[in-house]
């Protein structure tokens, strides 16, 4: 009996491991066993492939059939491993010969009658495969993602009829390399920042958080476009490179949540109800969360103080390093997680019926609503911005004027060129300078010690905003082509981090 191992993967996190499966059929009562710590899904898979082998016209062996998924240590779940078992069991019973088994892998689910059906994870598994240098068949409704690997021997197949043709020699169209993702990746133009009036300083901060990446939050009533500004970010950020592009496309694949448009940076909105692990990740099966979704993107938390302070508290180590670990008793996963933040809130609980002239609210009420934003997140964001309400003359006014000079693609153009002098000079973005960098920066500047004095003490920073003024300043900077850190780069770099929380931002 012809004994093949047939190889796959297992992805676990963005990690696709090598997995040997093995098949025996040995005398005695028909029957099928699948051992190497298989989960619920992989044991239900019998049943499928046990269908999909006699619709297909193969015959299902006789005898107690041994399927093996190796390495045993590995939890295996999911159903990604139905075509390889198959393959297995076909050529354990002699129907199927592979030429190439030790250098080919194979990944999908299957249908009762034999079609081949899309799995979670293909990106890790094709570019797993790629760095073998080994060949892959994945599931035609994977085209999308396998389209992204640029080098690599794959082939899509849509049935196992096509499949195991395709595998003895026979000519079959239906087998084939996945079509090249197309070359031009225009950025979608909603073009939301044009929509807002007025709020000049909001915009202002919209796109020197766009060209350094920072972190940005913004105060304010409801109705005054919190939401449209947070959303035109995402029009402001330049499109992502191709490497960025592959490590965001990698996160979706394994969520399995398709994009329209691999270029664009993601914009991710939870809810406030959102769990803590669907913002950071986790469950029992590794998934990513909300904070790897928006990887290379924008992270949007609506209404800030009404998260789980759990789940807020979670979001201080990606942001700091732009990794999540999940740690869980049967894995440990790491997802990237470099999102920009923006977050919104009002000003008081009431939120509609209050203004900022005559809020109705208890100061012990606002207290306690400002307070659930805990005070290290507030150290880590650095933008912080007044979104005022507008007066009704002013916002006819505006209207009438139609102040829309400023073209989006006039804006990236200059967030692009911003972008262009840090990638030169360090290789990523502000908000990542290094202390070293940044102590740099400071004896080049040579701004006078009491100006940094009075500011130090005006705004009590702690060492962390002192550092963070320093790193809008350099963005500020750099959106003028300045070597040099100015004064003036300086004092409007200040006025994003002066919200009056002593006075209950009044
Ligand atoms: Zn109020």
């Amino acid at each position: 009996m012809g004994a093949t191992a047939i190889l796959t993967r297992a992805v676990v996190g963005l990690q696709a491991h090598a997995v040997t499966v093995e098949c025996h059929i040995a005398a005695g009562l028909p029957r099928t066993t699948i051992v190497g710590l298989a989960e619920g899904a992989v044991k239900e898979s019998r049943d499928r492939i046990k269908s999909a082998l006699r619709t297909c016209g193969f015959h299902f062996p006789r005898g107690h059939v041994i399927v093996n998924l190796a390495p045993s240590h590995l939890t295996k779940s999911g159903s990604s491993y139905d075509l390889p078992i198959a393959l297995a069991i076909l050529c354990a019973s002699d129907q199927i010969e592979i030429s190439d088994a030790a250098r080919t892998e194979f990944v999908g689910e299957l249908g009762l009658f034999g079609e081949i059906r899309r799995i979670d994870g293909l990106l890790s598994c094709a570019l797993a495969c790629q760095k073998a240098q080994h060949g892959l068949y994945l599931p035609a409704a994977n085209e999308p993602e396998a389209a992204l690997v640029k080098q690599g021997k794959l082939r899509i197949a849509a049935h196992l009829l096509d499949l195991c043709g395709h595998l003895s020699g026979k000519a079959s169209s239906s087998v084939k390399a996945p079509a090249a993702a197309p070359a031009t990746h225009p950025h979608p133009l909603e073009a939301t920042y044009t929509q807002i009036l007025g709020q000049s300083a909001a915009k202002r901060a919209l796109l020197i958080a766009a060209a350094g990446g920072h972190h940005l939050l913004m105060v304010g009533p409801p109705g005054t476009g919190k939401t449209l500004l947070a959303k035109s970010l995402a029009d402001l950020l330049p499109s992502l490179t191709d490497q960025q592009m592959l490590e965001v496309a990698a996160v979706y694949s394994a969520a399995g949540i398709p994009r329209p448009n691999y270029h664009m940076p993601p914009f991710r909105e939870p809810h406030h109800s959102a769990t803590d692990a669907a913002l950071i990740g986790g469950g029992q099966t590794p998934t990513p969360g909300e904070g790897a979704l928006a990887h290379h993107g924008v992270l949007f938390l609506d209404e800030l103080p009404h998260f789980r302070a759990s789940a807020i508290d979670l979001l201080r180590e990606p942001l700091e390093s732009g990794v999540a670990v999940i740690a869980r008793a049967r894995y440990k996963v790491r997802y990237p997680c470099k999102f920009q933040l923006i977050a919104a809130m009002n000003p008081c609980p009431a939120g509609r019926v209050c203004s900022e002239t005559s809020c109705r609210c208890a100061p012990n009420q606002v207290q306690r609503y400002q307070s659930r934003v805990s005070g290290p997140l507030l150290d880590r964001i650095d933008l912080q911005v007044r979104v005022p309400q507008l007066k009704h003359e002013t916002l006819t006014r505006l209207e009438q004027q139609a102040d829309r000079a400023e073209t989006i693609d006039a804006l990236r153009d200059q967030v692009q060129a911003a972008r262009l002098c840090q990638e030169r000079r360090q290789g990523h973005t502000n908000n990542w300078l290094a202390a070293k960098h940044l102590r740099h920066e400071m004896t080049e500047a040579g701004l006078s010690k009491d100006f940094l004095t009075q500011a130090l003490q005006q705004f009590q920073l702690s060492a962390r905003s002192y550092h963070k003024v320093w790193r809008i300043a350099r963005t500020i900077a750099d959106l003028e082509a300045q070597d040099k850190i100015s004064q003036a780069h300086m004092v409007e770099a200040l006025g994003f981090r002066s919200l009056p929380w002593d006075q209950g931002l009044r």
